[in-house]
């Protein structure tokens, strides 16, 4: 058991999204209540600036030619190098009640774009694929709450977590057309760690899974094996993990004062931070947004 230390002590509503971007040399991760995409230095170990948008941002990943993809509202956003939105991309047909949550980049540079209720029970969230054209198309529907996805380390296998389904899925990957099929779970949960929520895989091909609710991170073996525990110690709910750092060595882990009542915010002095953690593994690059 590993436990994390806390980088940037920022008090984040709903810390979410972390991701190295090897364009910018700076960890980029969201707070998607409060409305913002935060940048962090590993090398000073310092915040670097906050944008705040006009909408919920679900997440971020970085693009090819600079900037940023978004999930912002109930839509996918492209920013520039400076933050300003440059295009919108809708994602039809999703209701005004619902707002984006998590997405990932595949190998070949295509969005998978999650949404959720924004209240969480109603369900009726998706998972939507957008590709470097911007054509858009919902590829996994009755979703409760889209969380954590990355992909082996052949491609062909592309993992899912729905929160509220308290499992780790796997899909048949199609890296050539970005076409999913086979949908089988891999990992089942019982609830008493928490929910599996934002996801990372690493350079041996182990899941990262963290637990919001239980105050760490998971690693397992492509076998399904638990090999490891990453502790947040003073944050329940860790929302989601990467490997930062120019060599990929440092496990960000982060967490969110979501949902906490003002005495557990007063038990739990962490909530919300950004941390860190020197784990025995290395992350892969991010695949960055061709569009
Ligand atoms: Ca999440």
């Amino acid at each position: 058991m590993i436990n994390a230390e806390v980088a940037h002590a920022a008090g984040a509503e709903l810390g979410e999204g972390c991701v190295w971007s090897p364009v910018e040399d700076l960890l980029v991760w969201v707070d998607i209540d409060g409305r913002t995409v935060h940048r962090f230095d590993h090398h000073t170990g310092r915040p670097v600036s906050t944008v705040g948008y006009g909408d919920q941002v679900g997440n971020a990943e970085p693009r090819v030619g600079g900037g940023l993809v978004l999930g912002l509202g109930r839509s996918v956003a492209l920013t520039g190098p400076d933050g300003e939105v440059e295009a919108a991309v809708a994602l039809p047909g999703e209701p005004e009640t619902n707002r984006t949550n998590d997405g990932a980049v595949d190998p070949a540079g295509r969005l998978f774009q999650g949404t959720m209720a924004k209240d969480i029970v109603s369900g009726g969230g998706s998972l939507y694929r957008v590709d470097p054209d911007r054509s858009v198309r919902r590829v996994v529907e009755g979703v409760q709450i889209s969380n954590g996805i990355d992909w082996s380390l052949d491609g062909e296998t592309m993992y899912y977590i729905d929160t509220l389904a308290y499992r780790v899925d796997r899909f048949d990957y199609d890296l050539a057309t970005g076409e999913i099929s086979g949908r089988r779970p891999f990992l089942t949960f019982d609830g008493s760690t928490g929910g599996p929520d934002g996801m990372t895989i690493d350079a041996d091909g182990c899941l990262w899974v963290a637990f919001f609710g239980g105050y760490h991170v998971q690693r397992f073996s492509p076998e399904g094996e638990r090999l490891e525990v990453v502790v947040t110690p003073g944050a329940p709910n860790p929302t989601c993990c990467c490997f930062g750092g120019p060599g990929l060595d440092a496990l960000y882990v982060t967490t969110a004062r979501h949902r906490m009542t003002d005495e557990q915010l007063q038990a739990e002095a962490n909530a919300g931070a950004l941390f860190v953690a020197d784990v025995d593994a290395v992350g892969r690059p991010a695949n960055l947004f061709a569009g």
